[in-house]
């Protein structure tokens, strides 16, 4: 695409490999713009630009959770590729916060915009990926924590490939929790499919959806495609499956790069903002955890964008007594921040 000199003051610019790029600049009382903005936030928020490879794992014969847990954080580690603790600003998409998209959209969608967004700040939504059967041995742990702090969440799980322990989710509904979809199994093909395959898949996981009344979803390992998105909507109302900047997913890197909700193929993409365990990935301490992630709660705070926390209650994540301290002190750290109960899907 051919790029343009904007007339009068540039007040954003960006850089590609090759050169800079003016975004917006102001001449007298007009605002000019490189680009038509509803196609542009439409290209960044469905992640057009984002190149999704298939992990050559996901082709192989076996499922890769017969590798056992640490192994595959190391796993993980080495297939992801880039330290998330580095803090190399120049690195596209900014992690843990990119703020380009967001400063963008408040120079264009001006103050009374950001006006209405800042009504939907502060809202904090709490969900889990259950990922492996050993995970739900934590489940009541973890969900007394956020009980005593006031909070109810919503915990995925995988329809096939574990026995799934009703008597945990039948008491997390008895107390208000919800129920959400983590994807037929854990094998990462999901978003490779044709969307019919897909429909084959979730078809699969009615039952389910029924018997707890599940109105959410969160693809296995962030794995997300067009595919996907063309027919969620015929079962769930909510997506977790994109964050805002996404460093995490083993199809490459991306994110939507926005921090409140919007509508995606006729359902709600909640993007998560918070993947608090995935940062063990990364060697993270469990008690550096918090302090990580204090910045980026204080700037959702300040940007209106919704406090989206996913962890997995699985031994190799969060099912430790380390890491249990640790996001009780990041539900302590919520507690005091003013909310709604829960949100759409939780
Ligand atoms: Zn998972």
């Amino acid at each position: 695409m051919p790029v343009r000199t904007l007339e009068g003051q540039v007040i954003l610019w960006g850089h590609t490999e090759e050169q800079r790029v003016d975004l917006v600049s102001v001449e007298g009382e007009s605002l000019h713009f490189q680009y038509d903005w509803p196609v542009w936030q439409e290209y960044v928020l469905t992640e057009s630009y984002r190149t999704l490879t298939r992990p050559f794992y996901t082709r192989m014969p076996f499922h890769y959770h017969v590798v056992p847990g640490p192994l595959r954080n190391i796993a993980a580690r080495f297939l992801l590729g880039r330290d998330a603790t580095a803090g190399d600003t120049n690195e596209f998409p900014g992690f843990p916060i990119e703020q380009g998209f967001e400063l963008l959209h408040h120079v264009i969608g001006g103050p009374v915009e950001m006006g209405q967004h800042r009504r939907l700040s502060d809202r904090v939504f709490l969900t889990h990926d259950i990922d492996t059967a050993e995970g739900f041995a934590f489940v009541k742990d973890i969900a007394q924590r956020e009980m005593d702090c006031g909070f109810r969440s919503l915990w995925n799980i995988v329809a096939s490939g574990y026995r799934i322990d009703h008597g945990v989710l039948e008491w997390l509904v008895s107390n208000d929790f919800r129920v959400g979809l983590h994807g037929y199994n854990h094998d990462n093909k999901l978003a490779f499919l044709e969307a019919g395959q897909i429909r084959e898949r979730l078809d699969q996981c009615r039952d389910l959806i029924e018997r707890y009344r599940i109105n959410s979803f969160r693809s296995p390992s962030w794995l997300r495609s067009d595919a996907l998105y063309s027919v969620l909507g015929e079962y769930v109302e909510y997506d977790y499956s994109t964050l805002d900047t996404d460093i995490f997913c083993p199809g490459g890197v991306g994110g939507c790069l926005w921090t409140k909700s919007f509508e995606r193929e006729g359902i709600t993409v909640i993007p998560t903002t918070v993947p608090f365990d995935d940062l063990l990935l990364f060697k993270v301490q469990p008690h550096d955890l918090c302090k990580f992630w204090r910045p980026k709660l204080e700037w959702l705070r300040s940007c209106g964008g919704n406090i989206v926390v996913n962890t997995h209650p699985d031994p190799h994540r969060s099912g430790s007594a380390a890491m249990l301290a640790s996001y009780s002190d990041l539900l302590q750290t919520l507690s005091r921040v003013p909310r709604t109960a829960a949100g759409p899907g939780a």
